[in-house]
């Protein structure tokens, strides 16, 4: 089943008085329970792609599907829902609010679910932070934590709200080496356990060698796909 759908997709930034393309249409699939990463060097587009697919930006030409609606016509308001009830996201400087412990920051995007009762809520902060190894440290602020604590916490945040998908613009950039490739593990054990689709960028190839499916972009265009049908 495909998840996500681009076609002729296009992205231009107005900067004074011109458009400057950064996407330039590209076409590509990315099916249910995929492990993919958009690869490239620094400019090449990953992260404005991450933002159309994560709704958090409109294309400017092409059509793009994200699970089964399309979204390139969304109005703010309807992507905000899309993005809360779909989506999940991780990112580089992993964003957790510093007041908040690891627990709470898990919680946080639960306060906005109204179904869940306040027992319902605590059962699922304490299994995805189980799932993430991060139970013993629930009540540690992110300054008391590791970077690779820290995007623990991160990854169960976006997995509380039970995603079918997340987007991690350079999730590891940050990171050592050794503690990428656990994060990585743990987004694959995460895949397997929850049936959650990832979409991570990197321009790293240490890291982009984890991802089963990846796209190379280059200035805006894709230039391969290995792994994953077309
Ligand atoms: P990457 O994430 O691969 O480094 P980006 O998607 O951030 O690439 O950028 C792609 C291109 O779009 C670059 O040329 C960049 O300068 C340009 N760009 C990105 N964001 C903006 C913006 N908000 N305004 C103008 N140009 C932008
Ligand atoms: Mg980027």
């Amino acid at each position: 089943m495909s998840l996500v759908r681009a076609e002729r997709l296009e992205k231009s930034y107005r900067v004074g008085e011109v458009d400057v393309p950064a996407i330039r249409g590209v076409d590509f699939n990315i099916e249910a329970g995929a492990f993919v990463a958009f690869v490239g060097p620094s400019g090449s587009g990953k992260s404005t792609l991450l933002n159309l697919v994560g709704c958090l930006d409109h294309p400017s030409a092409g059509r793009l599907t994200v699970l089964d609606t399309e979204v390139a016509s969304l109005s703010r308001t309807a992507a905000a829902a899309f993005r809360g009830k779909n989506l999940g996201f991780v990112f580089q400087d992993f964003n957790l609010v510093p007041v908040l412990s690891a627990y709470e920051n898990i919680e946080y995007p639960l306060l906005m679910v109204r179904h869940l009762t306040p027992a319902q809520r605590r059962e699922r902060v304490e299994r995805l932070l189980a799932a993430v190894g991060m139970t013993e440290q629930a009540d540690k602020r992110p300054d008391q934590l590791s970077g690779g604590q820290k995007q623990r916490v991160a990854v169960a945040r976006a997995l509380v709200s039970e995603p079918k998908l997340v987007l991690a613009d350079e999730p590891t950039a940050n990171l050592d080496h050794d503690t990428a490739h656990r994060i990585l593990e743990l987004m694959k054990s995460m895949r397997d356990t929850f049936g959650t689709t990832f979409v991570f960028s990197t321009h790293d190839p240490k890291v982009m060698a984890e991802a089963e499916v990846t796209f190379l972009l280059e200035d805006g265009r894709l230039l391969e796909q290995n792994g994953g049908a077309a």
